[in-house]
């Protein structure tokens, strides 16, 4: 039977509109005849202390017909995920709730999405990750903060321990183990003992190749998005789980400078360009395959089932950083517009990437430099030219390939510098094509 305590003072830590709308929803509860539970997340992170706004609420009844209501009731926009009987509701001032039947879950196939059944709140919290994401918080009135603790949560909260529900648990959903060391990192507690054998057990098996790249990248990204991934990396190298994004990744001296350095080179970014946001999973996701071939990183990618668009923000990372940089800080590299050339096809993530690459050197002039070398293209690549196709065309040049020749020169003529107004344009294009006209009478001769 589940340990239980009466804390309705712990819900009143959150903000009072978000109290008085549990409060509401436990009431709706009575008047439909059900139980209605917060449980997860928001009630392990109120009894730590801090208040959290993703809330999870468990219905034992009709979750998805109740969060129907809920819906009808407070104008909430309302999507039901009819295979896991769950609903996500988002509210009028943007608060998200999801809402669920308790049940229990089998797996028929470890690795699997599990089959649910509905079933009792203690057999819900049983189907948890872990103790401490296992308590429930009833909102029913007269019952508002009764809470249920069946597994030991608020005593492994206290022991700042990570602990599986049952010895299976890895087995039955391997997002646990990435799931463990985000709350282990996170919250800085520990694994429990057996938990942690557990977990390295499962981890030498093949059970995380069989989870699907959808599910794997979740867990991965989620990973790189909390708030310090720097440890997260530490650790997942440690636990020796970065094999299972490319066996032939590995977490080198080299490439935890370059991961080390990320976070300054992100917040110099950010002081700069606050208007370019950066996706900072994938910066450090780049990070950690700086070292990496092109054709690892498409592994990669493929792997974890990349968005189009990460998937090419990751590709131009790599061992193709060192190229650029070294192109960068190359002596000869003294133009602006040779700067914006090399820059200009590439995804800001990339430039992150570099200047974090550059900072894990210690070189303090080339760093420098290399700034400067930012801060300026990030403006020229704002110039345009006055001219465009249509005044080529006037200018007796029929449309062709050469019109992106002499634009891209006018161009860089503008980044350099070496022409500033339409006028100059003008007289550097008529060279350019004379130029391409004598060029053409010579080849035809
Ligand atoms: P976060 O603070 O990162 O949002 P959370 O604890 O709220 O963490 P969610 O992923 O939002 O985590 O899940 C909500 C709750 O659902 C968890 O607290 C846990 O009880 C349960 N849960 C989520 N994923 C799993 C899983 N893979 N296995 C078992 N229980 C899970």
């Amino acid at each position: 039977m589940a340990s239980q305590s009466h804390r309705p003072t712990l819900l009143q830590r959150l903000p009072d509109r978000v109290a008085g709308l549990l409060r509401e929803i436990g009431q709706l509860g009575d008047e439909w005849g059900c139980r209605v539970y917060v449980v997860g997340g928001v009630v392990r992170d109120l009894l730590l202390g801090h208040v959290t706004l993703d809330l999870d609420l468990t219905v034992e009844g009709d979750g998805v017909a109740f969060a129907r209501l809920v819906a009808d009731r407070y104008r909430a926009g309302i999507a039901v995920f009819e295979r896991f009987a769950t609903a996500r509701l988002v509210f009028p001032d943007g608060l998200k709730m999801d809402i669920a039947t308790t049940r229990r879950e089998s797996y028929a196939q470890p690795a699997e999405l599990p089959t649910v059944q509905p079933a009792s709140i203690e057999e819900d919290l049983y189907r948890r990750d872990f103790t401490i994401n296992a308590i429930a918080l009833q909102l029913n009135p007269g019952q508002f903060g009764r809470l249920l603790d069946a597994y030991g949560g608020q005593r492994d909260l206290r022991a700042r321990t990570i602990r599986v529900l049952h010895a299976g648990s890895f087995q039955d959903d391997p997002t646990r183990i990435f799931r463990a060391v985000r709350f282990e990192q996170r919250l800085k507690f520990r694994l429990e003992r057996k938990t942690s054998r557990l977990l390295a057990q499962a981890a030498s098996t093949n059970l995380i190749q069989q989870l699907s790249g959808p599910r794997l990248q979740n867990e991965i990204l989620l990973l790189l998005a909390e708030r310090d991934p720097v440890r997260v990396m530490a650790r997942l190298s440690q636990l020796r789980l970065l094999r299972f994004l490319h066996r032939r990744l590995s977490y080198t001296t080299k490439v935890k400078r370059v991961v080390m350095a990320v976070p300054k080179a992100l917040a110099w970014w950010t002081r700069r360009f606050p208007d370019r946001e950066i996706d900072k999973p994938i910066v450090y996701f780049m990070a950690l395959s700086s070292e990496s071939s092109q054709a690892v990183v498409a592994t990669m990618s493929k792997r974890l089932a990349l968005s189009r668009e990460q998937a090419r923000k990751a590709s131009a990372g790599g061992t193709l950083v060192d190229r650029v940089l070294k192109k960068l800080i190359d002596e000869r590299t003294v133009r602006p517009s040779q700067v914006y050339r090399l820059l200009v096809d590439l995804p800001d993530e990339t430039l992150v990437l570099v200047l974090a690459k550059q900072m894990s050197l210690q070189q303090t002039a080339i760093l420098s430099r290399l700034k400067r070398q930012l801060v300026a293209y990030m403006k020229d690549r704002t110039i345009k030219t006055a001219l465009m196709g249509r005044d080529l065309q006037s200018m007796g040049l029929t449309p062709g390939p050469q019109y992106g020749t002499i634009l891209g020169k006018l161009l860089d003529a503008r980044i350099d510098g070496t022409i500033t107004t339409e006028v100059d344009e003008r007289a550097l294009a008529c060279k350019l094509l004379k130029k391409g006209l004598l060029s053409f009478v010579k080849r035809e001769t």
